[in-house]
């Protein structure tokens, strides 16, 4: 087995819970938040567990600024968001939930505030039309 065996990031690699995938190589992965806090919120993730900024390795977090910066690139050219913002937390007491390092690339718009951080799950139906717009603008 790949990664780390409790890690809900490490078990979306694996293929053990689903996910709306938007973009997958050799090294990344971005989906598709399932809590998302502005409509086209999405994630991207080294497929090497590391919990966070503290334990990933310099060539990994290379890896996965590069590919967030694509991502941002991506949500900015298909959903055309009045800004683009870029999360990044490590440790509870930052507000990390999910202990496998991402970086959140979340769509603004001007006088809306997000909605709570990881509070209100939405369907596969919702997610799946932002996910199919955004990759298409990666390519
Ligand atoms: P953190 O708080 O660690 O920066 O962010 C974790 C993010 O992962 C949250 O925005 C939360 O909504 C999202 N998340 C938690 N569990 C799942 C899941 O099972 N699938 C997906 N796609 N996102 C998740
Ligand atoms: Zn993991």
């Amino acid at each position: 087995m790949t990664g780390d065996p409790n890690c809900i990031f490490c078990k979306i690699l694996r293929g053990e819970i689903p996910s709306v995938k938007i973009h997958e190589d050799e090294e990344t992965l971005a989906f598709m938040d399932v809590m998302p806090q502005s409509p086209g919120h999405c994630l991207v993730i080294p497929k090497n567990h590391a919990a966070n900024i503290f334990e990933v390795s310099t060539d990994d977090a290379a890896i996965l600024i590069r590919a967030t910066h694509r991502l941002a690139q991506a949500v900015n050219t298909a959903l055309k968001p009045d800004g683009v913002g870029l999360y990044q937390f490590n440790g509870s007491a930052a507000g990390q939930t999910v202990f496998h390092i991402h970086f959140h690339v979340i769509p603004r718009y001007k006088d809306v505030e997000l909605v709570m951080h990881a509070r209100d799950m939405v369907d596969k139906s919702v997610l799946q039309p932002f996910a199919e717009k955004i990759k298409a603008a990666l390519r």
